[in-house]
């Protein structure tokens, strides 16, 4: 019997158990995919919003003010990349500027500091390639950006230390409500998974697109979420640069529409689109996607390095038909609790977010604080940044360090084996790629992923031919027999 069980290890699933991992509590985490940040935790614009954008009073306002406040701190204690870089909403037209005073005035109310409306002179100085069409600009200096693979990983690796227990490849099937009895005398929740039942006094629901399937199987007032697609094209380092601080056109009621970033990987990113899908695995990239991106990019900077693009992916909202995220517990399902329709800016509300949920599960299950909590964590090595005197300590310590496996990243043997080491280390290729950043790179692991394959393997003591790329089904060798494996 556990006392918290958490649905979905994305950046909300796994800020909630770093937080509630402060508590002598038993906790689990379970996701249906095999790694943590499976879902739409790894792919979005990652900017840590200002908080201009969600409407005054309402949850995405609230959460977003608090969790781009608390960044710059939990970067530091957990070690993830985070830049408050800034923000600029650009306007083209008269009409525009009337909406980026709106903008403005909207961010104020919400407790935004430091927004200010520039000219289009103004913002050619900050970003020299952002098209001559622009006439002003809301630049808004809280805005920030984050890697949100190392964010989420970073919750997860805490959590796991502080005794959280994650359990992968595990997929909820049916949630329902016991009554105590004699025997058991209070209640809980009995959850059907495909590795067997789980029972646990309370559940949180952080499925992200399928959280309302989860709320829905427990209480009479339905919910529904649907799938909004975003489309990206990623470009390479060489661009990175092109833009400085994160570039917005004006929000529809679809979004915030398309962005050009700055990575804090040193990339560039352009996207995303914005369209209603019916499929909740539907992340395919299309020409037409990718083709608006690039023109509605275009109108934002000059001569977009469009031959720079290395990749494109997309990632799923989980738009609530309400417009605002649904947080709490049930009203009709005591010890159930929702955070749901977490669509943008639900990377930057997460900790904010895991916060409040530990405050008001306080109250529902209280506990004691847990004098061993570890607040901190070390983030991965990076021999790519590590000084030339760090270098030399690293490759002393493991010569496998000076083993360069990604060329185009520069990543060595030494980080991939510690990316497979450490807590909730990675199994999958992709596992690899996001700790790591092997296969991030020119290339997209043309080169190496034959390699990391062949390290994964010795490492794990399993055959080559068991790799996947993201775990069961997507295996790299064709003919592959699972039976066959040793
Ligand atoms: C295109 C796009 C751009 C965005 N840009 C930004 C941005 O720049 N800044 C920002 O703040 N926010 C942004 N967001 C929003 C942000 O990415 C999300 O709010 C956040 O990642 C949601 O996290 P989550 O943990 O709720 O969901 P997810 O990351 O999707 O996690 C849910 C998890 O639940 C698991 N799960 C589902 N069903 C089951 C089941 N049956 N059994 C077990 N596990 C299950 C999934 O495998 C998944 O891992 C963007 C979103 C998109 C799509």
């Amino acid at each position: 019997m556990y006392d918290v069980i958490i649905i979905g290890a994305g950046v909300i699933g796994c800020s909630v158990a770093r937080e509630l991992s402060k508590y002598e509590r038993k906790i689990l985490v379970v996701d249906k995919a095999s790694d943590i940040c499976e879902g739409t935790s790894k792919a979005n614009s990652g900017i840590i919003h200002a908080g201009f954008d969600a409407k005054p009073g309402s949850l995405k306002a609230k959460f977003n003010i608090i969790g781009n406040q608390m960044m710059e701190e939990l970067s530091k204690q957990l070690d993830f990349p985070f830049q408050r870089n800034g923000s600029l909403v650009l306007g083209f037209t008269k009409e525009d500027l009337i909406e980026l005073e709106k903008l403005k005035s909207q961010g104020e109310i919400n407790g935004v500091r430091e927004l200010e409306i520039i000219t289009g002179e103004n913002v050619r100085e900050l970003e020299p390639n952002l098209s001559k069409e622009v006439i002003g600009a809301l630049y808004a200096k809280q805005g920030g950006i984050v890697c949100p693979f190392h964010f989420t990983i970073a919750l997860a690796e805490n959590a796991f230390l502080n005794g959280a227990e994650f359990m992968l490849n595990t997929e909820v099937l049916q949630i329902s409500r016991v009554s105590a009895t004699e025997e058991i005398p209070f209640d809980f929740y009995h959850i059907e998974t495909n590795q067997g039942i789980l029972r646990s006094r309370t559940v949180v629901n952080a499925a992200g697109v399928y959280a309302d399937l989860f709320h829905n199987m427990v209480s009479e007032h339905k919910i529904k979420i649907v799938p909004r697609k975003g489309e990206y094209c990623l470009f390479d380092k060489c661009v990175g640069n092109y833009v400085h601080k994160t570039v917005f056109q004006l929000p529809s009621k679809m979004g915030k529409g398309v962005l050009v970033t700055p990575t804090v990987h040193g990339n560039l990113l352009v996207g995303p689109t914005a369209e209603d899908v019916l499929d909740k695995e539907d992340i395919s990239t299309s020409e037409d996607g990718l083709k608006e991106v690039l023109k509605k990019a275009s109108r934002s900077v000059t001569d977009l390095p469009i031959k720079q693009a290395i990749t494109s992916f997309a990632g799923l909202r989980a738009h609530e038909e309400s417009g605002d995220f649904i947080i709490g517990e049930c009203e009709d399902a005591k010890g159930f609790f929702d955070v749901a329709g977490i669509e943008s800016p639900g990377l930057t509300c997460a900790p904010a977010i895991g916060e409040y949920i530990s405050n008001i599960m306080s109250q529902y299950l209280p506990a004691n604080l847990k004098s061993s909590f570890q607040a901190s964590r070390k983030g991965f090595i990076s021999i790519a940044h590590a000084s030339f005197e760090e270098r030399k300590q690293y490759i002393s310590e493991n010569p496998a360090y000076a083993n360069v496996i990604c060329r185009c990243e520069m990543v060595t043997e030494g980080e991939i084996m510690d990316a497979i080491h450490r807590p909730l280390g990675a199994t999958t290729l992709d596992g690899i790629k996001r700790r790591t950043r092997a296969g991030m790179g020119r290339c997209q692991s043309g080169f190496c992923s034959p390699k990391v394959m062949g390290i994964l393997a010795r490492e794990l003591k399993v055959d080559p031919s068991a790799i996947t790329k993201s775990g069961e089904g997507a295996y790299l060798i064709t003919g592959f027999n699972k039976d066959d494996v040793v």
